[in-house]
Order: C-alpha cells, then structure tokens, then sequence
C-alpha cells in the first residue's frame, strides 16, 4: 500500500552544522511592495538587539538583499558539499542565489522545480551555524515555488507585507489557507507605503488612498505589526548598500512579536 504523506512529511533537515532557534518567513502576494526591505529591516533591528540572526534570501528571480546590505563577496563552499553564508558589516549570516553567481546581473530564469530545489538547499546545505532568528524572504505570491518553500522549510511563523494598492483581502486570505494547510501561525501584518510625510509639515498623505489594512487584519483576526511610510531615505539606504543604517521606530513592536517566540 502506499504510503499516506502529510505536509510534515516533506520537511527537509538543516545542515548538521546549523542550529536555527526560529524561522520567520515574510511574504508577500505580488513582487514590489517591499517584502525584501521588511525583511531585511526586521534582520538589522534582531541584530541590533544583539541576536544571532540570518537571512535566507528564497526570492531567487528577484534577489535584492545582497545589494542593500552592500556585500560584494561569494558564498564559499567547504569542499564537502556544504556551503558558508556570507557575514554583513554587522554580522547577519546571509544566503542568496546573488552570492553564488559570478555576475549579478545574469537574469535567473530558471524552472519553478529548479528554483525550489535551490531554496530548499539553502536550508540543508548552508553551514548556518547558531541561529537565533532566521528570516526567510519567500518568493513572492502563491505559486507552486512559495508552497514547496513553505513545505520545505520548517516556518515558525509567517509574516504578511501588503501595499495599500493591493487587494489585501485577498492576499491576506490565501495566506491564511497555505498558512493552516502547513500549521503554521500568521504573526501579523505589515503595510508598506502606508503613507508618505510632508517635508515641510509633516503632515501624513494617503498616496494610494485609503488603507483597509486595519480592517482586513480584524476579518482575520491578525494584529498589524507596522505601517511604513514612503521614505526616500530608506530607498536610498536600500540603493546605496546601507540598509543597516537606517533609523525609523516603525518597526519596533513587529520585532517585539518577533522577539516573543523565543520566549
Ligand atoms: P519586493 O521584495 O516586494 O519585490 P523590495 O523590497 O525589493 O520589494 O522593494 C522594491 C523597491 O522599493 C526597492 O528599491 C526598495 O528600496 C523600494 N522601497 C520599498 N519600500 C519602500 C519604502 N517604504 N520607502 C521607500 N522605498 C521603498
């Protein structure tokens, strides 16, 4: 008779060198809305509280993490089939398909199988070490590429970035369904480009309109975990390879939720 699989079946084990407390995979339902700056945000402020944090870069047609952390250096291998992550000025251990490509620029135009395969040897071929938080920039929407991830990767909790112009209702909801399927607990959400401030008075300017961000979190019964503004400071520390730079508190209680599960 065959064998009946559950989803806990498909989990893949970490390196035998790695030892990662917790796992936070942030996604988003479409590329653009800044799933890969909230993820490194949330890495630099787990830093900054002094917890040994990595990120595992699974957005792999789209890797922006290495260039807004200025990293210029490849991952290397260990001669045994392992491979280093690459350490930021601050110490967050990092892996990204950017860092095993000789030219960045080479478009990854690879199979959705071929791509979770990769992410999926981020996880049990990367020489993690002690992690205490690992985020996970997941490919962005609900494809076959982020339900394998999903399956793969042992995820303590999700964290949800949406923009005001999105249908986040939706978003949201096919979130929650992968999320149940796997049990795997939604943390919160987080709306990015919320709003944008007046230089002169700072007064705060609804760009895309109105949010239903609050109202979309009470259908689901999800706390939002932050609102970020349009900052062109942060798209310039993003640009200029300084994301561990930036200041702004809006980010503090996602981190303090984050910082929970430890806990
Ligand atoms: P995603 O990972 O969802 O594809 P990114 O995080 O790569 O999106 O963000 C896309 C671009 O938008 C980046 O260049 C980033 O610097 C910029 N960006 C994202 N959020 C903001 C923001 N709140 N303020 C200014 N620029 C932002």
């Amino acid at each position: 008779a065959s064998r009946q699989s559950s989803p806990a079946d498909l989990l893949e084990k970490p390196h035998e060198l790695s030892h990662i407390k917790k796992v936070i995979g942030v996604v988003s339902g479409k590329g653009g809305v800044g799933k890969s700056m909230v993820t490194s945000m949330l890495a630099v402020i787990m830093r900054r509280r002094e917890f040994r944090t990595a990120i595992l870069d699974a957005d792999i047609t789209g890797p922006s993490i290495p260039k807004s952390f200025g990293i210029k250096e490849k991952a290397m291998g260990d001669g045994m089939g392992g491979i280093f992550p690459v350490e930021t000025k601050t110490g967050i251990e990092m892996m990204s398909v950017n860092l095993l490509l000789e030219n960045e620029t080479t478009p990854v135009v690879w199979r959705g199988p071929i791509i979770a395969g990769t992410v999926k040897q981020f996880w049990t071929d990367v020489i993690w070490n002690d992690v205490d938080f690992m985020f996970v920039d997941m490919p962005p929407g609900t494809g076959d590429v982020p339900l394998t991830v999903f399956q793969s990767i042992p995820l303590d909790g999700i964290i949800v970035v949406a923009s005001p112009q999105e249908l986040v209702s939706m978003i949201v909801e096919k979130a929650v369904n992968m999320a149940k399927q796997m049990n795997i607990p939604i943390l919160g959400l987080i709306e990015n480009m919320s709003y944008a401030s007046c230089p002169d008075c700072g007064k705060k300017i609804n760009v895309f309109g109105e949010s239903h961000i609050d109202e979309t979190a009470a259908k689901y019964g999800l706390p939002v975990l932050a609102k970020l503004p349009i900052d062109p400071q942060l798209a310039k520390n993003c640009d200029q390879g300084v994301i561990e730079l930036f200041e702004g508190d809006w980010m503090e209680h996602a981190a303090d939720v984050v910082e929970e599960l430890l806990k």
